[in-house]
């Protein structure tokens, strides 16, 4: 078991960088690449083995990787922060769907500006519901969805593009246009607001080197591995430093080792004081990282622990 002795650092976050108003930031998502087909192999005994045994090892760097990036010792402390101070606020949010299928069932979370919130749960029991909430795709059948103040229900539908613009999106599937270069898929979240060229220019390379990409600009997502494509949608997601990140199954499509760099790069981008929501099913990374794990079960909220891990005993 991997126990570190040595290291006694406590959660310094960051001094963050002032979280500017909404309206700052702007963001667009792009339609869905169709996903590659998947061959199935036929493997002997032996390569099963020396699968499993580096599979094992691969483990064993994951959880090491993911202990260095949380406190190692030390409660994890969410800001203090008076509710103004809210990123999202759901207030006894429930969504039915028609056929009366129950989404969420009487949800009420506030998640506060530049905390790191994991949304977990087996399928079907609202994480996706949350998030479509909150990018407003669809309504709330009672309660009140809240996002850095704003009501969205009371949000008139010609709003909804700047909404969306100010939250960057991070999916399983990266989401990329495969017609375009990276620096394309990029410069789209810009030229959708219509930025100026030379902004492009400038902004566009400097998100690109940042998420370890530098060499890669002109190529076509066919080109990256999946690690490579879910960087170029985080800095597509992030080139515009929206307020607010949200993450469903960011790392889902990913082996563990190309996860660890995925989550680096959310973890970075975290500390210079974005909101990242994230819904997983990495069960080690939510583990290690101790952050605040919210959940669900059947639409409602069964746990919110400050200090995460994924599953809890004393849940039944
Ligand atoms: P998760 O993302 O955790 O897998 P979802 O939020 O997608 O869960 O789904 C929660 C529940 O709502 C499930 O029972 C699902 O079948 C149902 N649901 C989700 N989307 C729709 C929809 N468009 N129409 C009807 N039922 C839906
Ligand atoms: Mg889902």
């Amino acid at each position: 078991m991997l126990k570190r002795e040595s290291t006694s650092r406590t959660e310094s976050a960051a001094p963050s960088a002032p979280i500017e108003p909404l309206e700052t930031f702007a963001f667009e998502t792009v339609p869905a690449a169709s996903a590659a087909p998947v061959t199935p192999v036929v493997l002997s005994d032996a390569e099963r083995l020396a699968i499993d045994r580096a599979n094992e090892e691969a483990r064993r760097r994951r959880l090491e990787a993911y202990e260095q990036m949380a406190p190692a010792t030390g409660e994890y402390e969410r800001p203090v922060a008076p509710k103004q101070s809210a990123m999202i606020l759901l207030e006894n949010v429930t969504k039915v769907y028609p056929g009366n299928v129950v989404g969420l069932r009487d949800v009420s979370l506030q998640i506060d500006k530049g905390e790191w919130v994991f949304l977990v749960g087996a399928s079907g029991s609202g994480k996706s519901t949350m998030i479509k909430l909150l990018l407003k795709e669809i309504d709330a059948t009672r309660g009140n969805v809240i996002l850095g103040g704003r009501s969205l229900s009371k949000l008139r539908r010609s709003r909804i593009p700047q909404l969306r613009r100010n939250i960057g999106c991070v999916f399983q599937d990266f989401k990329l246009l495969p017609n375009r270069t990276v620096f394309d898929n990029v410069a789209y979240a810009l030229e959708v607001q219509g930025q100026r060229r030379a902004d492009i220019e400038r902004k566009v390379p400097e998100i690109i080197s940042l998420v370890g990409l530098g060499d890669k600009v002109e190529k076509f997502p066919h080109e990256l591995s999946g690690g490579q494509q879910q960087r170029v949608s985080i800095a597509r997601a992030f080139v515009n430093h929206p307020p607010l990140l949200i993450c469903d199954e960011p790392t889902g499509n990913l082996d563990p080792d190309t996860s660890i760099g995925i989550m680096q790069l959310l973890y970075r981008i975290q500390r210079t004081g974005t909101t990242v929501l994230m819904a997983t099913h990495d069960r080690e990374m939510v583990d290690k990282m101790r952050r605040r794990v919210v959940a669900l079960e059947d639409g409602r909220i069964v746990r919110d622990d400050r200090r995460g891990g994924y599953i809890s005993e004393d849940v039944a």
